[in-house]
């Protein structure tokens, strides 16, 4: 009997060569195949070149005026350039990595090029060369393919398939939705993202497909997130509310109303027999790091280990040293675990550790190695957890006898995203600063300016203040950035020297060397640290009250605000200076809003728009569900329905009886998505 699960090899026209190729595509069954949606269709609205907007991915058709030219650079690296003339216009058009196009860019010849426009260099940044003939038909679907297979090729395989199999495609949404959503069925959305009869058509065959992924994914994310909190042997942390609410006595200020919020949901998810499972997100400077003691030292009074594991040694010292400062006038006892902890130390922390001795563990990944046991501990806090890998945090997750989780972070998570990449956690938010920060003005200045900007450095640092300077990363390479940072470090010496001492500090260091930088930096012995983003989380110097970030366009909005968030920690006015050149309007416009607001969110909310989903976290480790048809931050309200539509259907046992609900169920269990923090 035919099936959708069947191999493409049942197609007549793929041999085990065409199965390897369309593997590479993600194509394996004739499932996969039907949905191997267009990335895109060639919609080709004539526009003339003025109305294109500056980053605007468009097709442009014209008369090749030159042959193509590669440079190659670099490793692996090259550079394909031409010519060509669109109107009246001669544009240019450059091919990165693609040498092998080449061969296919004749001067004189028609060409049509779909790419990204740069209305000031009037240049395109090929993306694809489009088949001219293609052009004709109105509205043509484009697959990614590659250059084993031709579009071609792929649609008579879709064609076929649906010959086949197009029957087989079953409704999988309840009845109920289909109704009150005017979705249109399945089968034939499906063919209508293929062969649409009308644009119409397949604009309603994308909403129908958009609508069931994104209802899917959240049935899922409910049904994991049910998984993981119903897992046996939670502990209820039965922890000691008089002596917390006397240790909140001790604080030298009075909690935020979002800090009391978000403690009493953690504190909530401890005394409940069931797993925590949370995020907390906080602007920086909101006082996460105190909500964090807190959960620990509800623990320590229930009798509880707990831990807490940063990215990075710098920020595993502060929190100790913080920590200690809170715990100085309590029986509670904390210990620092890194890399660096010197091996006699180390074994005296372990012993302790077992022992029950140690109450609060403080620590980079050293944390999760092997040999670190507990006695019995109840809670894991992780700071700035994105930057954890899957399995370091599953090897924490699993450490004692299955802690509580907390998971923090500072990045402000657009509620977009914090549905889809969370969706299955449960999130607290402090959205409210101490009282009493000022903003950090913000200023947005061109390369030329920067030695009068350091004469305005000069003027705090005759104040007694201090200041960073923060290097621009340089593509993925290390070793260019600290040849960079070296470089700019060299040329703040020679211009504070002899009165004033600067500091490099980059992350090829050793760690014991980045400790004595900062340590001289915190004692104000030096007064100016030049520094790459290694000092991005958490460091925490009031004194420091400039930075200035050199090429600020190399950054994403979410790491400038992060960058910034070092200054402006103590009562003095503070600045932030960006320098920053940028070529594209998108790019004018991001240091434009730097210089506009501080809030977090609004940031992270620009940034998604601008950058997209996939490098808001930063392009390895987004962990972020791949959506074939729905784009989560176009259609977010969508989204938000689906979300909504998911849990009621969750909520009503009646759901079984509907007659698409064998089809639901299975698409459920067969939905994967790849989260990082999931496992
Ligand atoms: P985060 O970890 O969210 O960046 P921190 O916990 O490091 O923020 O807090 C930043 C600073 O604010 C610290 O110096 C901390 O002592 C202080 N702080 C925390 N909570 C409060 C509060 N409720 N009122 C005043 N200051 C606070
Ligand atoms: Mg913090």
């Amino acid at each position: 009997m035919k099936q959708l699960s069947d191999s493409v090899a049942t197609l007549s026209g793929v041999g085990p060569k065409r199965v390897e190729t369309l593997k590479t595509l993600r194509i394996e069954t004739i499932n996969d195949l039907l949905t191997h949606y267009p990335f895109r269709y060639d919609d080709i609205q004539e526009k003339k070149l003025e109305e294109i907007s500056d980053q605007e991915k468009v097709v442009l058709k014209g008369i090749a005026i030159s042959d193509a030219v590669v440079n190659y650079y670099g490793f692996k690296k090259s550079r394909l350039v031409f010519r060509m003339m669109v109107d009246q216009a001669v544009i240019t058009v450059t091919f990165f990595n693609q040498p092998f196009l080449k061969n296919k860019i004749h001067s004189s010849e028609e060409v049509a090029i779909f790419g990204k426009w740069d209305a000031k260099r009037k240049s395109l940044t090929g993306l694809k060369i489009m088949a001219t003939q293609q052009q004709e038909e109105e509205f043509a679907p484009i697959y990614s393919v590659n250059k084993h297979i031709k579009q071609q090729t792929l649609v008579q395989l879709i064609k076929q398939g649906f010959e086949g199999y197009g029957e087989l495609v079953e409704e999988n949404l309840p009845d109920y939705l289909l109704e009150k959503y005017k979705l249109m069925p399945k089968k034939q959305a499906v063919k209508a993202m293929h062969f649409p009869e009308s644009i119409e058509e397949n604009r309603l065959a994308r909403r129908r497909l958009a609508f069931e992924e994104f209802f899917l994914f959240q049935l899922k994310m409910i049904q994991l997130k049910e998984e993981e909190t119903a897992k046996e042997h939670g502990n209820p942390i039965l922890y000691n509310v008089e002596e917390l609410k006397k240790f909140i006595k001790t604080l030298p200020f009075e909690l935020t109303n979002a800090q009391k919020r978000v403690a009493n949901e953690i504190c909530a998810d401890m005394r409940s027999p069931y797993h925590m499972h949370r995020l907390l997100q906080g602007d920086v400077g909101s006082g996460k790091t105190m909500v964090a003691a807190l959960a620990l030292f509800a623990a320590y009074s229930a009798s509880y280990q707990g831990a807490l594991m940063v990215p990075t040694e710098i920020l595993a010292e502060q929190h100790m040293e913080s920590l200690s400062e809170l715990f100085e006038n309590t029986p509670v006892k904390v210990a620092l675990l890194t890399g660096s902890t010197k091996t006699k130390v180390r074994r005296q922390i372990l012993a302790e550790l077992v022992s029950g001795e140690i109450d609060i563990l403080v620590g980079t990944h050293a944390l999760i190695q092997e040999e670190v046991q507990f006695s019995n501990l109840g809670v894991v806090i992780t700071d700035e957890q994105h930057r954890f890998g899957v399995n370091q945090r599953k090897i924490l997750r699993e450490k004692g006898n299955h802690p509580d989780v907390l998971f923090m972070t500072a990045t402000p998570i657009p509620r977009t995203l914090a549905i889809t990449a969370y969706g299955e956690m449960d999130v607290s938010i402090i959205d409210e600063l101490p009282a009493g920060r000022k903003p950090i003005e913000t200023r947005w200045a061109l390369p030329k300016q920067l030695d009068s900007i350091l004469e305005t450095m000069r003027g705090l640092l005759n104040q007694g203040q201090q200041a960073y300077v923060i290097c621009p990363l340089i593509e993925e390479s290390e070793m260019l950035d600290v040849k960079n940072a070296t470089e700019i470090y060299e040329h703040l010496s020679a211009f504070f020297a002899p009165t004033y001492n600067v500091d490099l500090l980059h992350g090829k260091m050793k760690a014991d060397e980045k400790d004595t930088i900062m340590q001289r930096f915190k004692e104000n012995e030096t007064q100016v640290l030049v520094s790459t983003t290694v000092i991005e989380v958490g460091v925490n110097v009031p004194n420091a009250t400039m930075m200035v970030i050199i090429d600020a366009d190399r950054f994403g909005l979410a790491q400038l605000h992060q960058l910034r968030g070092r200054v402006g920690r103590g009562e003095k006015a503070s600045y932030c200076v960006l320098i920053a050149n940028p070529k594209s309007e998108q790019g004018k416009e991001r240091m434009k809003i730097m210089t506009e607001t501080t809030d977090g969110f609004v940031l992270s909310q620009k940034d998604l728009e601008m950058r997209g989903p996939g490098d808001f976290f930063g392009a390895k480790q987004s962990g972020l569900p791949e959506f074939k048809v729905g784009d989560m931050v176009a259609d977010f309200i969508m989204l938000e329905t689906a979300r909504e539509e998911a849990i009621n259907l969750w909520k009503r046992p009646e759901w079984i009886h509907d007659k698409n609900f064998e089809a639901l169920a299975k698409s459920i269990d067969s939905a994967t998505y790849q989260l990082n923090h999931l496992d």
